[in-house]
């Protein structure tokens, strides 16, 4: 049975989609189809009762964060709907975990409409610069990937009260440069571990 939401510390993380706008050569989902030994691998997309439902399962949690095997944002409506409802219910802290491209994804600045039911964006920037980003993450957007990735990031900034642009920790990435680009737009910064499975 798939899991729609799992609890991390004093984190509960909504696993809304598999889909994701990225490939990343990093990825968990293909390391292991299980994550905190949670089966992360939907067989169908949840409804928002389905997600509602998962979320009364647990009773303790300090924010409840959009993460699973996907890039939640792929389901705008449903993270706005259960942000809303998150909050009248639970009067909880919201976060989102996202790699960035929903504005390239739906044409249009999507930010405004998580003011005031997101708390935090966490955005996976990953390089600090297109040419590594592509070799890392492969957005089928190409190079655009990046700079919506950057613009996503200046544009959050403004408008939600925390954003973190995060990479995950590979040899390969020059983490001062990251953070030094991270800063400049307005973000905090974080190394996120490299999850083997
Ligand atoms: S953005 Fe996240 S879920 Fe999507 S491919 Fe990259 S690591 Fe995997």
């Amino acid at each position: 049975m798939p899991t729609l939401a799992y609890p991390i510390g004093n984190s509960l993380y909504l696993n809304s989609t598999n889909r994701c706008s990225n490939e990343c050569s990093f990825c968990i989902k293909i390391q292991s189809r299980s994550f905190h030994k949670n089966d992360l691998f939907l067989d169908t997309e949840p409804s928002f009762n389905g997600i509602m439902d998962a979320i009364e399962e647990f009773s303790d949690f300090d924010e409840v964060v959009f993460c699973g095997y996907g890039e939640s944002l792929l389901r705008l409506d449903l993270v706005k709907q259960v942000a809303e409802a998150v909050k009248q219910r639970y009067c909880t802290r919201v976060r989102i975990n996202t790699d960035g491209q929903a504005n390239l994804v739906y044409g249009r600045n999507i930010i405004p409409e998580l003011v005031g039911i997101v708390d935090c964006i966490s955005v996976s920037l990953n390089a600090p610069d297109a040419a590594t980003y592509m070799r890392l993450c492969h957005s089928p957007f190409g190079t655009a990937g990046f700079t919506a990735v950057c613009d996503f990031i200046r544009l959050a900034a403004a408008e939600i009260p925390e954003v973190i642009a995060s990479i995950v920790r590979l040899p390969s990435l020059d983490v001062d440069t990251c953070k030094a680009l991270a800063l400049s737009l307005g973000a905090s910064f974080r190394v996120r571990s490299y999850y083997r499975g």
